[in-house]
């Protein structure tokens, strides 16, 4: 198996931060996925295109990057069955399917990262979440030595989570992940940006649309280190739903149907006033308040002081606690910004 000591992130994180972890590993078959478990290794972190990744400090845990490449199709009466290994890049894994007239995935275009950080968070754009389409994750179990099936059921999926990032964090990886897209289809036009879009346009349609509006909207990571959305956004009960909207009327508000409300974290940002404040060389952008932008700073630590800055300041003006998307990586490992704070 490849492997790399020492290794510099820098190139593959799109804060574009420097940090150096003592060795990175490269598995590209099962028989590496046995050496690595073999070697029982208690601190590292699995690494996609580090698109959704700060790097926090000068050091970082040892790295495993898969490299697991390749695409299958199987036809059916009624749907085409894809799996993608979870190395292979997302974007150019829509556009394959949409080539091929496999629909369904147009409107996740254009989100950075591979195939097999996809469930992990459970991508989603513009109405339509990976969820909608997964059948099966197919993952190597690092204490069994094997590989296992996740049907969608087991994958507990829901916004930005799944079983991949909880219970099954550091106890393996994903080796590939297989789609079933049915033939009837028809096109998710309901977010705003689409709309105008007849019903009758195709996939492809659809998908250069999508990338049109993301382009317009989201600084690009190669031009302007982000990870994009920095937060999630925070669902709130009914009652303080209630309270915040008779005090802020335009609070853009999404009902869950349980009696919570989901609410724009982006908005509360602005509504802080942070909208394009700087410091450190890090910022919040200036048109987009939810995507947290790295201007000059070498490492990953400025980034997390103005995330703990945000979350301060939208506590303290709404009382809700932002949580982060993006996977924050310590020397120690993965933490997330309660346990950084209480140290
Ligand atoms: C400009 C921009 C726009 C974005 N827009 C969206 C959007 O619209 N919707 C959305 O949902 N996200 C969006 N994101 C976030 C990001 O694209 C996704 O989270 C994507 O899945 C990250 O892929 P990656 O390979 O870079 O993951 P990484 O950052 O490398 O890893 C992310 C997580 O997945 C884990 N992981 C990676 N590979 C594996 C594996 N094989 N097995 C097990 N765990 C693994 C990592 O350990 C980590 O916890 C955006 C990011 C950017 C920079």
């Amino acid at each position: 198996m490849k492997t790399l000591s020492p290794f510099s992130v820098k190139e593959t994180n799109s804060f574009n931060v420097e940090s150096i972890a003592p060795r990175a590993y490269f598995p590209k078959t099962i028989d590496d996925l046995v050496e690595l478990a073999n070697l029982s290794l208690s601190n590292f972190y699995i690494l996609g295109e580090g698109f959704n990744t700060l790097f926090v400090k000068e050091t970082t845990p040892i790295i495993i990057k898969p490299e697991f490449k390749g695409i299958e199709i199987q036809e059916h009466e009624h749907c085409t069955i894809v799996k993608a290994a979870a190395s292979e890049n997302w974007h150019s894994f829509v556009g394959f399917c949409i080539e091929k007239r496999i629909n369904g995935l147009e409107n996740l275009a254009l989100i950075p990262g591979s195939v097999g950080a996809a469930p992990v968070q459970n991508i989603g754009a513009y109405g339509v979440e990976l969820a909608d389409y997964c059948q099966e994750v197919l993952w190597f179990d690092f204490k069994t030595k094997k590989t296992m099936v996740y049907k969608h059921v087991d994958c507990q999926f829901d916004y930005r989570e799944s079983i991949f990032k909880n219970s099954l964090k550091n106890k393996g990886l994903i080796i590939s992940v297989t789609f079933c897209f049915p033939k009837a289809w028809q096109a998710n036009l309901s977010y705003a940006g689409l709309e105008h879009l007849a019903p009758s346009v195709s996939a492809k349609k659809v998908m250069d649309e999508v990338i049109k509006v993301r382009q317009a909207k989201l600084p690009d990571p190669h031009l302007l280190p982000n990870a994009g959305s920095f937060f999630k956004n925070p669902v709130i009960d009914g009652e303080q739903w209630e309270m915040l909207t008779a005090e802020y009327p335009d609070m853009p508000s999404y009902p869950q149907g349980d009696g919570k409300v989901k609410v724009a974290a982006g908005w509360l940002i602005e509504k802080t006033g942070l909208k394009g404040y700087q410091d450190k060389g890090v910022g919040v952008h200036e048109k987009q308040a939810l995507v947290l932008v790295n201007y000059n700073a070498e490492q990953g630590k400025y980034i997390v002081d103005l995330a703990i800055h945000i979350t301060n300041k939208v506590k303290s003006v709404f009382n809700i606690d932002l949580e982060p998307e993006v996977r924050m990586v310590f020397p120690q490992g993965e933490k997330n910004l309660v346990e950084y704070k209480n140290g």
